[in-house]
């Protein structure tokens, strides 16, 4: 403990304090597991908030980025780039959308969406004044767009105004979201599995009754799938369970499993009316780094059959939790989810199961206070599941 505690209050004198953090400095991993400065090892079931799904020293995955680095990072938008044009043209084929814009991270492609949505507006009937419905209790990141439509208030509060139009409905609920429809409405955007606000999967008649009315007002459907995308509900994007398509969407956190990289793509409807030469921009994104990470990225998915695999274990993953539930019926009022996004909700905050599992080596994370989330690497086997259960069994008890 001694080097990490040394490394723990230096972090405490020089990073700005916008997070509790865990007491632990990780250094490195192996698989499913991490391993912190003393070498404790630790089975992960948060894979860096949903990030790191393919697991950690993943060979193929270093080697993929050492090659680029060794051949260039950086050009920049104003010329193309082979990883960028191959990254695209994966995404396109696992996504079924047409055209893609890179970002550095998830907050900025929700950026990229609100801006496409009021583009796609405004040259429809050149009014400056469209309203976009988001959902309550979602979360879409900390910039100013992606807060705006954040629908929490505890992250908006101190730093208002935000940017302005937005209106908030309730998940499922499809009167409240009718109620804020207006000739001023310009999109409708979602989670399709709220991650942050606690694993609230989107009904599958929501979702088709709000493709029905923005087919009817050309109003368009942008889902964010930035935390339940690439394969976390055991298909590539999670709206592909409903069969239904947005007009728009969004992806990061395990698009690039540790480069930081986000995208924002839409059908080539809306790519055709929205953003021109000129509308939008970035410096980073889309460099020949990021192209790297996520061709590699979809490139493993598709060999290790990925889906299939979330699929199967993340069945194994619903039954044990739901065995655990039915164990602590005091205690855990509810169990939700679908494949590798799932989350037990308390009645109690969840703080000191998490602060004891990771004593004892495994590594959970909350949502809200009384919920923990499960978002393992998406190639965990049913053994780490086992393991899992056995220790948080221990915590609760
Ligand atoms: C994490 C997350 C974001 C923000 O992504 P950043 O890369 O942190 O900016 C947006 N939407 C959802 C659903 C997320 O889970």
């Amino acid at each position: 403990m001694g080097m990490m505690k040394t490394y723990i209050e230096e972090a405490e004198r020089s990073l700005l304090h916008t997070y509790n953090r865990y007491q632990v400095v990780f250094d490195h991993g192996d698989g499913v597991r991490l391993f912190d400065l003393d070498n404790k090892s630790y089975l992960d079931f948060v894979s860096g908030i949903g990030v790191f799904a393919l697991g950690y020293g993943n060979r193929e995955y270093n080697a993929a980025i050492k090659r680029q680095v060794d051949k260039i990072l950086h050009t920049s938008n104003y010329y193309y780039n082979v990883p960028a044009i191959e990254a695209a043209k994966a995404i396109k084929k696992v996504s079924g959308m047409d055209r893609v814009f890179f970002t550095n991270s998830g907050a900025e492609a929700v950026e990229g969406a609100i801006k496409t949505a009021r583009k796609y507006a405004y040259l429809k009937d050149g009014r400056t004044d469209h309203e976009i419905i988001a959902m309550e209790h979602s979360f879409h990141g900390r910039t100013f767009g992606a807060l705006s439509v954040t629908g929490t208030k505890k992250y908006r509060e101190a730093f208002e105004p935000m940017i302005g139009n937005i209106r908030f409905a309730a998940l499922n609920d499809i009167e409240s979201v009718k109620a804020n429809i207006s000739d001023k409405t310009c999109a409708i955007l979602f989670e399709t599995v709220q991650g942050e606000g606690g694993i609230h999967p989107a009904d599958a008649d929501f979702l088709k009754e709000i493709r029905q009315i923005c087919d009817e007002k050309d109003i368009l459907l942008m889902l964010d799938e930035i935390q339940c995308g690439m394969g976390r509900t055991g298909e590539y994007f999670a709206w592909q369970r409903y069969g239904v398509k947005p007009d728009v969407m969004t992806s990061a956190k395990a698009l690039g499993c540790g480069v930081p990289v986000g995208a924002f793509m839409m059908t080539e409807k809306v790519g055709e009316s929205s953003l021109k030469a000129g509308d939008h921009g970035t410096t980073y994104g889309g460099n020949p780094l990021g192209g790297a990470a996520i061709c590699e990225v979809l490139r493993q998915f598709e060999e290790r059959h990925i889906t299939d695999h979330v699929k199967e274990t993340g069945k194994y993953l619903y039954e044990v939790l739901e065995r655990i539930k039915n164990d602590h019926p005091e205690e855990i009022t509810d169990h939700r989810g679908v494949g590798m996004m799932q989350g037990l909700e308390f009645d109690h905050s969840v703080a000191d199961i998490i602060n004891k599992a990771l004593e004892k080596g495994l590594v959970l994370i909350n949502a809200g206070t009384n919920i923990i989330r499960f978002l393992p690497p998406l190639v965990i086997e049913k053994a780490d599941v086992d393991e899992m259960a056995d220790i948080l069994d221990e915590c609760i008890s």
